[in-house]
């Protein structure tokens, strides 16, 4: 570990403080830090969505506040980057706002910083006056069940991050010679694998989706992709605009059960307006006779899609010789219950379904950041109330690390906004102690250079963004992205 510096006690006395650092350029003249009352410095941990309007709000609410942003990739954004699907380009807009907050004189942009590694929570604690944890939920649900570690078997997370151009997942290299695709649960992520895997090459080329992932994808054989789900059609978890691109996605029909959607129809007045509206589609789709034009379109089709409801998976079943997967074993499941609340019950019946590329698309998971902070493993949260970390004065969060893997970019900005509203109550009330000024990122910013660490600006970032944009330019693509680390690093190298 560093020596301490000697910011943590007297700023003005720090030593490394007046070098030209390149990083502090954005740090905001002229602004004190030991003034009669105290500038709040504020940071917020991960740039995802959550991260990104956490800030927007404290900074359009509070006309002094400062507010940085680490984030441990050298580029922003989170899932807006590295989830979001490169054919749902619309959804990515948003980088917009983000890019007006992070412009903002009282915001500044720590990227390639770790925290918890390069720098602790409790550092941070000591440099600014609050800390919100937006870090989002990396890792991956495990299915906990023989073979899911075969080769053949991939974590959504790891497919998704992978033809997004995650620098993690760029050598994932996934085999794609089987006809037949499983993807276990049935979500949007499921659904948006599902596109990835059956939606026409020039669809795709038009895209930002990693260069790799295109090569790959353009080889691919699979031609039949099913989404097996443990409950029944009234629990899945996709939405209707998910579900209709998915019905129309060209070159690709729809196979159904017809039985799996009979009597539907008859309930459906009782449901809520959102599952009514999903479950309609599902049961015309389903059970009406197409159109003409329609039936025409589907008898050309050379892909499909299923959905395989009540199955859930007891095991992945290796190949002969062992060294791959060759299809998942499911057990036949019944429901308790009714609604959205339905617990799948195994009946004990079991069915096998060959196939050699199988996906777990069962959700995401937030890891905890640091012993000093409090976490529930079995939920993957950090506890709170309204944002507030509870039994840490001074520590709140928001998005996916405070409420779980759920939710859209919109219930990600509501959620959010409710914890820096909580964390600009605190300031008025007095419960955020402003007693003591704090030195925020330049004392950070001193401790990251001792260890070596060079944090990207976002000005830095613009200067990957040009890179990305013009070399996508060249090939009719929105952005080429970077798959590594290094070469972003290089591009910023001062
Ligand atoms: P994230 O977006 O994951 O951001 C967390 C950030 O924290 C990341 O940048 C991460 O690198 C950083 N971080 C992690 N650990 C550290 C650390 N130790 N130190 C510093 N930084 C750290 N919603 C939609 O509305 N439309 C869509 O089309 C859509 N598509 C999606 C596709 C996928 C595959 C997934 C998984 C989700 C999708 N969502 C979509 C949901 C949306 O992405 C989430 O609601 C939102 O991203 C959650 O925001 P977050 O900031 O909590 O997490
Ligand atoms: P999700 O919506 O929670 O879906 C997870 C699926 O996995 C469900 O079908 C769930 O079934 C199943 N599952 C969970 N544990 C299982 C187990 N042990 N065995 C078998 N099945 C299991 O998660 P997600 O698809 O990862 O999406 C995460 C969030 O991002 C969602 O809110 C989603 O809407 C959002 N997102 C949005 C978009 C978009 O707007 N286009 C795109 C992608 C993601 P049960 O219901 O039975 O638990």
């Amino acid at each position: 570990m560093a020596p301490r510096c000697s910011w943590m006690w007297r700023l003005p006395r720090c030593p490394l403080l007046g070098r030209n650092l390149s990083t502090t350029r954005r740090l905001g003249a002229g602004r004190s830090l030991s003034s009669k009352s105290p500038t709040p410095q504020i940071c917020v941990v991960g740039s995802g969505p959550a991260g990104f309007y956490t800030a927007q709000h404290l900074l359009k609410h509070h006309s002094e506040a400062i507010v940085d942003i680490y984030e441990k990739l050298p580029v922003p954004f989170g899932l807006v980057r590295f989830g979001v699907a490169p054919d749902h380009p619309e959804v990515k807009n948003v980088i917009n706002t983000f890019t007006q907050t992070a412009r903002s004189e009282r915001c500044n942009f720590l990227g390639n910083v770790t925290v918890g590694r390069d720098v602790t929570v409790e550092e941070l604690q000591r440099a600014y006056h609050a800390i919100v944890l937006s870090y989002g939920a990396e890792d991956k649900k495990e299915l906990g069940i023989p073979g899911e570690k075969l080769p053949g078997v991939y974590s959504a997370r790891d497919f998704v991050g992978w033809y997004n151009g995650l620098p993690d997942n760029r050598y994932l290299s996934p085999d794609l010679s089987s006809e037949t695709a499983v993807i276990l649960g049935q979500g949007n992520v499921a659904l948006d694998i599902a596109r990835m895997l059956l939606s026409p090459l020039e669809l795709l080329e038009k895209t930002d989706v990693a260069q790799p992932a295109l090569e790959a994808l353009s080889q691919s054989r699979v031609k039949k992709v099913w989404l097996v789900g443990r409950r029944g059609p009234l629990q899945v978890a996709f939405t209707i605009k998910e579900l209709r691109e998915m019905i129309n996605l060209p070159g690709t029909r729809p196979i159904y059960d017809p039985s799996d959607f009979q009597g539907l129809g008859d309930i459906l007045k009782d449901l809520p307006r959102p599952r009514k509206r999903l479950t309609e589609l599902l049961v015309k789709s389903a059970l009406e006779e197409p159109g003409e034009k329609e039936a025409v379109r589907r008898a050309q089709c050379t892909r499909e899609w299923g959905l395989r409801f009540f199955r859930s998976p007891i095991a992945v079943l290796p190949s002969e010789d062992g060294k791959r997967a060759s299809g998942v074993r499911l057990s036949v499941t019944r429901l308790e219950g009714s609604g959205e609340s339905a617990v799948s019950v195994p009946t004990g019946e079991t069915e096998d379904m060959p196939c050699g590329l199988i996906f777990s698309s069962i959700g995401y998971r937030s890891v905890p950041i640091s012993p000093g902070v409090p976490f529930l493993p079995r939920q993957g949260i950090i506890p709170n109330s309204m944002g507030r970390v509870l039994g840490a004065p001074g520590l709140y969060c928001s998005g996916w690390v405070k409420r779980g893997p759920t939710g859209v970019i919109t219930t990600t900005m509501t959620d959010s906004f409710d914890t820096a509203q909580s964390l600009l109550e605190d300031l008025k009330s007095g419960a955020l102690n402003l007693s003591n000024s704090r030195p925020g990122a330049s004392a950070i910013r001193e401790l990251l250079l001792l260890r070596g660490v060079d944090p990207v600006s976002f000005s830095d970032w613009e200067k990957i963004d040009a890179v990305e944009t013009a070399q996508g330019l060249k090939v009719g693509k929105p952005r080429e992205k970077i798959l590594n680390t290094e070469e972003m690093l290089q591009l910023v190298s001062r």
